[in-house]
């Protein structure tokens, strides 16, 4: 990939690459990074272009304004890594793949819609792409969209009278891909809309797809109708993986970019890293870049530091309040308890998941959260933390509720 400096200004980033494929993926995948670190440099975000060699260049003024309108593609770009091949099932996602596998074969027949829900990093958005890319193959009209998409696309064609032009697009397609539809959440005219489009799909025997980091039931501001009929077809949930799901992740992954990982590397990397796929993720392109760009040796130590500075870097991005404000919503109960001497079982176990979770989590020293917490000395965050270290290894289902919160924290 170069980077043509000599077009590229504050306000624009082209990069040249040598085809379609991967400027797709980069324009997907990394729109939002290479904006993030160009921003550090120059304080002004730019927009991104990503050419294909050879084909005719855009204007300037071309790029800027047909960016500024945020005018959604016709055609869906799907990642097309996201395959059921490379999806590696374990009991945590089984009952996600099936559904997902038996909608692809059957397009509209069966469970429609399609609602898939979980936690951040944990295979959604890859099992919905993997439908959407099986349909490809047969040559059905996809269309791949977040609901963030839709809605940009919606408002676009609303101001521009273009609504049938829209209307067409949407209602008219063999399957409809819908990421974190959670989003919807308080956007009443893209919620009526988006109700019409569902009833004439559905109607058509088309086929819906859904994501959504939780429950239809749970997604507040939603309108009544349209949460019963998410509920219409199947509902499945995507879990935290279990040990030796991760270790086949990380095996599979590492097998496709090319990486060779000793048994005790990925051993290390399954039990270090336990709320979300994605961070599994990060950490070998981390190891594959320090491998192929500078050269080093693929070793335990290489992998440790790695994971070191990925574990500060996200540490960087957690306060206190963040834990609090998570843990309580997540566990209904006030924030001003947790801080409170109130002593009542449900308030004693989310105060004492917010101190374990403050001390993984965040830069904080135990002094420091038990100022925080308005507890007497540190000694009582300590025998927290020890408490429910003890929990962990014996209490299966606060091992679980704890690492949910912890990619609903970290992924947030
Ligand atoms: P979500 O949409 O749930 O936030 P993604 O689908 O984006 O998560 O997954 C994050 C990353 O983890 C993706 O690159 C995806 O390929 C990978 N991933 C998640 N679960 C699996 C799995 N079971 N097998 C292979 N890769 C997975
Ligand atoms: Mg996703």
């Amino acid at each position: 990939m170069t980077y043509k400096k000599a077009t590229s200004s504050d306000e624009l980033v082209i990069f040249e690459v040598p085809n379609k494929i991967i400027a797709n993926f980069i324009k997907t995948k990394f729109t939002s990074t290479i904006q993030d670190i160009v921003f550090n440099i120059t304080h002004e975000k730019p927009k991104v272009q990503i050419n294909v060699i050879g084909e005719k260049r855009k204007s300037k003024k071309e790029i800027l304004s047909e960016q500024n309108s945020s005018i959604i593609p016709e055609n869906t770009i799907l990642n097309q890594s996201y395959t059921f091949e490379s999806f590696v099932v374990g009991s945590s996602n089984q009952m996600a793949y099936n559904a997902s596998l038996a909608v692809s074969n059957k397009l509209g027949i069966q469970y429609n819609p399609l609602f898939i829900y979980g936690g951040t990093g944990l295979g959604k958005t890859h099992l919905l792409q993997s439908i959407g890319n099986e349909a490809i193959k047969k040559d059905k009209s996809v269309i791949y969209v977040t609901i963030e998409q839709f809605m940009n696309d919606f408002t676009f064609s609303l101001k521009n009278k273009n609504m049938d032009h829209f209307r067409n697009k949407y209602r008219k397609c063999d399957l409809l891909l819908i990421d974190d539809i959670q989003f919807l959440s308080g956007k009443e005219e893209t919620q009526k809309e988006f109700f019409h489009t569902f009833n004439e799909l559905h109607t058509a025997n088309k086929q819906v797809v859904l994501t959504s980091d939780k429950l239809p039931s749970q997604i507040a501001g939603l309108e009544e109708r349209l949460k019963s009929r998410f509920e219409w077809g199947l509902t499945t949930d995507i879990q935290i993986p279990a040990l030796e799901t991760k270790i086949a992740i990380i095996e599979k992954k590492s097998e496709l970019n090319g990486i060779e990982l000793s048994k005790e590397i990925i051993h290390f990397i399954a039990t270090s890293l336990d709320s979300s796929v994605r961070e599994i993720e990060g950490l070998l392109i981390k190891i594959n870049a320090s491998a192929d760009l500078l050269g080093q040796q693929i070793n335990i130590e290489l992998v440790k530091n790695l994971l070191k500075e990925q574990i500060a870097d996200k540490k960087d991005n957690i306060k206190l309040p963040n834990i609090i404000e998570i843990v309580s919503s997540e566990l209904n109960i006030k924030p001003s308890d947790l801080k409170s001497s109130k002593r009542s079982a449900n308030i004693v176990n989310a105060r004492r998941i917010v101190i374990y979770l403050a001390r993984e989590l965040t830069h904080n020293s135990m002094p420091d959260i038990a100022k925080f917490l308005g507890m007497k000395d540190h000694s009582s965050v300590s025998k927290n933390i020890s408490k429910a270290n003890e929990l962990i290894e014996k209490d299966e289902n606060f091992r679980l509720n704890l690492e949910n919160l912890k990619n609903k924290i970290t992924t947030k």
